[in-house]
């Protein structure tokens, strides 16, 4: 059994959102590259497997018949003559060749980890394509066009799972929480940006879940400029202590890279050294895990942080000098980098980072933790 699983095509890199738009597809061409320079796919305990497009009967677990209609319809070029009502068009959701089959391409990489994950097949499926949590039932948001998480914790879930869905991109993962709001079969939790500051303005401490789901839909917002100190804080605070209590059966991650200091969309300040603290606090649950991707608009980023979290998950430590190629693979994208860590981690000097913390964590302890306590 291979001790983790990383899912990726170079189909990936076809597609294109357009010149001015801040997703690269080829980002995850460049995370393949520096793995493969590192020798990492050369561990026979590694696999690496090539992922098939979801079915679109996967998708309408979560989507609505008419947008699966109009988006199977743009393929086709036909185009929709209200393309907004469904959150397309020029702007976060353009429309471009192929943009279906490529949201289907990262739902079955997602997919085929969760199957792996669920099989036994492997500890730990990183599907890097994977973790657009913005899409809704009826519509594309904020890059994302199928909600290729919560079709995967769906599938998990009629296998009779219990799921932790931990979100640590800068954006709070809005369609993961509206997808199982009113459950207590999943426990979402999402530390971001606050939605006062940052798309897609929701994710607030007060926002716990409703009916049979009150208090375990989690969410941790941070002020801006939060660096690496306050954030591994806030995490430990908040993520461990709830995954103790809820006992999950399969955890299921969301490892976007945007809450870097360097990302151009943001304004967290993390480096690699608060964010791998926190992806290798997930491995030492011990839980079955799908690892999904997310955002990252800083190329350097995206291929260093999501190499690093791949190499925890195989257990694998990495020389920080990088190998030849991938220095040329970062250089291609205009990044002269010579190691793969970033040099010092962030603190802030801002009171209003610790403040805002410290405030959203006491009220999860309050409102969740000690809730959640009484129960087991
Ligand atoms: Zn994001």
């Amino acid at each position: 059994m291979p001790k983790a699983v990383f899912l990726y095509s170079d189909e990936f890199a076809h597609y294109d959102y357009g010149l001015t738009h801040p997703l690269k597809m080829r980002r995850l061409r460049l995370v393949y590259e520096l793995l493969h320079a590192y020798g990492v796919f050369a561990d026979p305990d590694v696999a690496l497997i090539e992922p098939k497009p979801a079915r679109e009967e996967d998708a309408r677990s979560f989507h609505t018949e008419d947008y699966l209609a109009v988006l199977r319809a743009l393929d086709e070029g036909i185009y929709p003559s209200n393309p907004y009502a469904y959150g397309l068009g020029p702007g976060d959701n353009p429309i471009f060749p192929g943009l279906y089959r490529l949201a289907l391409l990262i739902t079955g990489s997602s997919l085929e980890a969760a199957r792996l994950v669920d099989a036994r097949e492997t500890p730990v499926a990183f599907s890097v394509a994977g973790g657009l949590h913005h899409a809704l039932p009826h519509r594309a948001s904020g890059f994302c066009y199928l909600d290729d998480p919560v079709i995967a914790i769906k599938w998990l879930l009629e296998r009779g799972h219990r799921v932790a869905y931990v979100d640590i991109d800068a954006h709070h993962g809005d369609g993961v929480q509206l997808a199982f709001y009113d459950t207590d079969r999943v426990l979402t939790i999402s530390l971001h940006e606050d939605g006062r500051f940052l798309f897609p303005g929701t994710g607030f401490v007060d926002e716990l879940g409703e009916g049979a789901g009150y208090g375990y839909s989690v969410n941790v917002p941070l002020y801006p400029g939060t660096d690496d100190e306050t954030y591994v804080w806030a995490f430990e605070e908040i993520v461990p202590p709830l995954i103790e209590l809820y006992r999950p059966d399969v955890l299921v991650t969301q490892l976007g890279v945007d809450s870097f200091a360097t990302d151009p969309l943001t304004d967290l300040r993390l480096t690699t050294h608060g964010y791998t603290r926190v992806v290798a606090r997930l491995k030492s649950f011990g839980l079955p895990w799908v690892a999904l991707g997310g955002g990252g608009y800083n190329l350097s980023n995206v291929a260093r942080a999501w190499t690093l979290a791949f190499a925890i998950m195989c257990g694998i430590e990495l020389p920080d000098e990088l190998p030849p190629a991938g220095r040329d693979a970062l250089r291609r994208e205009g990044f002269d980098v010579r190691h793969l860590r970033d040099p010092e981690p962030t603190t802030s000097s801002d009171p209003r980072v610790r403040e805002q913390a410290e405030k959203s964590v006491r009220y999860i302890q309050e409102h969740v933790l000690r809730r959640l306590a009484a129960r087991s």
